[in-house]
């Protein structure tokens, strides 16, 4: 008799273990089957953002952050350190320990919660009496069965043709994770938010890095001001950015890689590193889940299909996170798998994505909620901008970090708040306000009328608001 349960969830990344937590609290019998093994073959749930993604790459940028704040910016404050070095093998090693306390802290949520745990490989094996049966391939064998399925299988790094990952000189997000000595030369093809954190800690390390993009804007997801500052920014720190470029070939040998591209002008350039980060974007990961063995719809991207509930083509198969359509962010997985948890208990979960926030954690960091000005521009929606710089923010210049603005857009109209776009220090902290506003509607004067501490960054999100009406305090 195989072990059956209410919920079974396939992936233990944000998606899939926040889904297992909820469905647990919510009273379904849940098991959780993630494959994830540690450097000792052991389980290490978190999936990518866990393990090769959000977390370790945000304890490389705070080590690199240090780093160059000691050899630039102490001496500001009367401190002198003396030369300053780098431990790269002990900088590695804190993040993996870093890492590590976030997949025990999951194996102890399990237990809270009474999810039972799987480690291995989850696949489909056939649909039979309204349960699905599932096989977990892991040290043992074993089939399991549930009413309900939560897919939550992420996505892998894409690879360029012709330039496979060998996570020696051609690096995906892993092996970029995992260098063991500053390069001399790192090239980056795309300057993502992958592709622009991991070349920011590298360079900060002080290696010469070179950014390759195919798209001939810079961040062309992002509200074009800031976008502009960020590149001017970035510039200035060193990293060398080409836009409009057609990668042409990627050769790989004992003395690193050297890279044949077309420049923005079509001009043949060369350029040889001793490492290259390839950050181009992820795919939705379906590899061995045997989704004909139940007929599971994927499309052409290889992402299960979903409606706006996350529901798949088969009754009581739900999916969530990067596997499936939406932007491939941590907590945009983790509110998926809530929502699904409780649409399973019959409550009526919901996702707002119009007030996801993104952060590029470089430095300055950069966060943004809702519309563009260029996306309202072409919505034909008549709006209201109003920009705030860190300049002329008290804790700003306390930090000795000034860079950047607060901007808002609002309703021509109703004074609704449609965006907020922020470059500077502590964006990614700053951005919540933000979010909280939209969602529950606010106005740009909601805001300009709210008490905010003092001093803090937070001000000048306050006097964004106000300059949306003309009429900033203290600028
Ligand atoms: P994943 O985290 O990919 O988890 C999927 C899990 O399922 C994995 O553990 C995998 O091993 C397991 N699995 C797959 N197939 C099976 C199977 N058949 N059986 C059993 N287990 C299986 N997002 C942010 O929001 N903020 C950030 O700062 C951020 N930084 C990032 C930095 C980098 C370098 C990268 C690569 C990504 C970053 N992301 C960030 C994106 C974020 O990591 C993903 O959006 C997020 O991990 C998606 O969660 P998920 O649960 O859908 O999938």
């Amino acid at each position: 008799m195989s072990k059956q349960f209410d919920v079974v969830v396939i992936g233990g990344g944000p998606g899939g273990y926040i889904a297992a937590i909820r469905a647990a609290q919510l009273g379904f019998n849940t098991a959780c089957i993630d494959e994830w093994k540690n450097a000792a073959g052991g389980p290490a749930p978190g999936g990518t953002c866990t393990n090769v993604g959000c977390i370790p790459s945000k304890a490389l940028l705070q080590s690199s952050e240090h780093f160059e704040h000691a050899n630039h910016h102490f001496a500001d404050h009367g401190i002198s350190t003396g030369k300053v070095s780098m431990d790269v093998a002990k900088m590695v090693a804190r993040k993996d320990n870093v890492v590590k306390q976030n997949n025990d802290g999951i194996l102890y949520l399990f237990k809270k919660n009474k999810v039972s745990f799987f480690h291995g490989r989850g696949s489909f094996v056939a649909a039979k009496d309204g349960l699905y049966e599932i096989k977990v391939a892991g040290a043992a064998e074993e089939v399991i069965s549930a009413k309900h399925v939560i897919v939550a299988t992420g996505s892998n790094a894409r690879q360029l043709p012709g330039a496979a990952f060998d996570e020696e000189n051609i690096l995906s997000n892993d092996g970029a994770l995992r260098i063991g000595a500053v390069p001399k030369k790192l090239g980056v093809i795309g300057s993502g938010v992958i592709g622009l954190e991991m070349g920011s800690v590298w360079r900060r390390l002080g290696a010469e890095v070179t950014v390759l993009e195919g798209m001939p804007a810079f961040l062309a997801a992002v509200d074009d001001g800031v976008a502009k500052e960020a590149l001017k920014q970035f510039t200035k720190q060193g990293l060398k950015i080409e836009l409009g470029v057609k990668i042409a070939e990627v050769k790989s040998g004992k003395k690193g890689v050297t890279v044949s591209y077309a420049n923005a002008k079509g001009e043949a350039q060369e350029l040889a590193v001793d490492k290259l980060i390839v950050s181009i974007g992820r795919v939705p990961n379906t590899i061995g889940l045997n989704v004909e063995a139940v007929g599971l719809a994927l499309d052409e991207r290889g992402a299960i299909v979903v409606d706006g509930d996350c529901k798949t083509n088969l009754p009581n198969v739900w999916a969530v996170g990067d596997v499936v359509r939406g932007p491939m962010l941590a907590h945009k997985a983790e509110e998926e798998g809530v929502a699904v948890a409780e649409r399973i208990a019959g409550q009526h979960g919901h996702v707002n994505f119009n007030t996801i926030p993104w952060v590029i954690y470089t430095s300055p960091e950069i966060a943004w909620v809702g519309r563009t000005e260029q996306q309202l521009k072409a919505d034909g929606v008549a709006y209201k901008a109003g920009q705030f710089p860190f300049l002329a923010n008290g804790r700003a210049r306390a930090l000795g970090d000034t860079t950047g603005f607060v901007k808002i857009l609002a309703d021509a109209k109703s004074d609704e708040i449609l965006g907020v776009h922020i470059i500077g220090p502590m964006a990614s902290e700053l951005i919540s306000e933000a979010v909280m506003a939209m969602e529950f509607k606010a106005s740009a004067e909601d805001i300009a009328r709210i008490c905010h501490a003092h001093p803090s960054l937070s001000e000048s999100t306050k006097e964004a608001a106000l300059a949306v009406d003309k009429r900033t305090l203290n600028f």
